[in-house]
């Protein structure tokens, strides 16, 4: 048996971030950036109003209340012309244009109208006061965003208000998922004797859209040394990478093996990798392609724990992410979560539940074996025990978090933090 770390150390160096390419902003969510974004131009574009009020100038409110002439109004969108003198004001919305001559705005809810042409201010109000600087959130000129951003919503949001309409990105790699075995059937018929149905495939198909890489469905391949190398050779041609699940395992004699062994040319590494469930795992290259291929175990939730532990890891460094892994919460065991020693890390299906006051509470999502898939659709975590005996309950462990929705309690509101609203 090998570490984790070793196992992960094999697999990560040989995936390296996809040739760059220009994609449309609304379709760069989750993409990292493959250049610096430079602002060519100042957001907000031109100083205007923060408020619904008046544009003055600040020095006419001085000895407040003070009676001012309104001489005109900008509404967002608009460019008036009018210009703000001494004694005067114009009425202005949210967004519009500040007027020349004005410095400052007074907020509607602190003035008075006497009639359409007068306005009292009833405070006084500082010069700059609810003006909105050309930028001020981003100046011409400056960088933005560095390469190797990964982009957010707020991120598109800048690129759509710079005038960018494409974007320099590393692209979501194309990962094409197979299963093997002569047991598997797909679809919803009544099951022959001895078969069952592939779940592995939509399992692997729906972590990779979840994970922002592009799914691509290479469907069930029988044990046949042909037919395998056809998939894999269909698969290369379309895809970045490549995952198989099934004949894997030092037990297995099936065709996998020695057609993955011919096509990577004997690159293929058959690893016992010391973590439970997971533990059998293969990875390679093939010879004519370079497709990178990982073989994880065919037992349901080994597949999905494997693809979180390598697969997952090494195409985000395809997709040029800089941060590989699921970040590591401290959590506190709400029972025992005692396990033999037997050399392994394991990976405990879990549910964490974050409380009012931050503390996450673990426990196991479910029965606890690597055919059992309905702890890991009940998980949102994977508890971490190192070899040993485990955790008594109020003990700490630590967990990779997979999906930090769930880690909130459910409830009909949405719930604020103890002391905070
Ligand atoms: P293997 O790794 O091929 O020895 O398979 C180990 C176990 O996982 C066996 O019980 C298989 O029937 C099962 N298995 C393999 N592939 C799949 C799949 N795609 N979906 C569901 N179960 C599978
Ligand atoms: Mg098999």
């Amino acid at each position: 048996m090998i570490t984790l770390e070793e196992a992960r150390g094999f697999v990560l160096p040989a995936f390296s971030a996809l040739a760059p390419r220009q994609v449309a902003i609304g379709a760069a969510l989750g993409c990292v950036l493959a250049e610096e974004v430079m602002a060519n131009e100042p957001i907000p574009p031109f100083a205007n109003s923060a408020m619904d009020g008046y544009a003055l100038r600040a020095e006419d409110t001085a000895a407040a209340p003070s009676r001012l002439a309104v001489v005109g109004s900008v509404m967002a969108g608009e460019h008036s012309g009018v210009a703000v003198g001494t004694g005067e004001a114009v009425r202005i919305m949210t967004g519009a244009p500040l007027p020349p001559g004005a410095d400052a705005v007074c907020m509607i809810e602190r003035t008075r109208t006497q009639d359409d042409a007068t306005v009292v201010v009833e405070v006084a109000v500082d010069a700059g006061a609810n003006v909105r600087y050309p930028g001020e959130d981003i100046a011409s000129g400056e960088t933005v965003f560095g390469a190797g951003t990964s982009l957010s919503p707020g991120h598109v949001g800048v690129l759509a208000a710079l005038g960018m309409e494409t974007v320099l990105v590393h692209p979501r790699p194309l990962v094409g998922v197979l299963s093997t075995g002569d047991e598997l059937v797909e679809g919803g018929a009544a099951l022959p004797p001895g078969k069952i149905r592939d779940s592995n495939r939509h399992a692997l198909l729906a972590q990779v859209r979840q994970s922002n890489f592009e799914a691509v469905d290479l469907g069930i391949v029988r044990d046949d040394a042909h037919e395998l190398a056809k998939a894999f050779e269909r698969g290369a041609a379309r895809c970045d990478a490549l995952v198989t699940t099934g004949g894997v395992s030092v037990g297995d004699l099936d065709m996998v093996k020695v057609v993955l062994d011919k096509l990577s040319g004997g690159s293929m590494r058959w690893m016992q990798v010391a973590v439970k469930p997971g533990k059998p795992l293969a990875f390679g290259t093939l010879a004519a392609s370079g497709t990178p291929v990982l073989g994880l175990p065919g037992n349901p939730v080994s597949a999905l724990v494997s693809f979180e532990l390598f697969a997952r890891p090494a195409l985000r460094r395809m997709a040029g992410q800089r941060r590989l892994g699921r970040p590591v919460l401290a959590g506190v065991a709400e029972v025992d979560l005692r396990r033999p020693s037997d050399g392994k890390l394991h990976l405990v299906r879990a549910i964490a539940t974050a409380d009012a006051s931050g503390t996450v509470l673990v426990r196991p999502s479910g029965r606890q074996k690597s055919h059992m898939l309905r702890a890991m659709a009940e998980a949102n975590c994977l508890a971490l025990l190192p070899d040993g005996e485990g955790v008594a309950a109020g003990g700490h462990v630590a967990l990779w978090l997979l999906d930090a929705d769930r880690l909130a309690p459910e409830s009909e509101g949405c719930d604020a933090p103890d002391g905070v609203s």
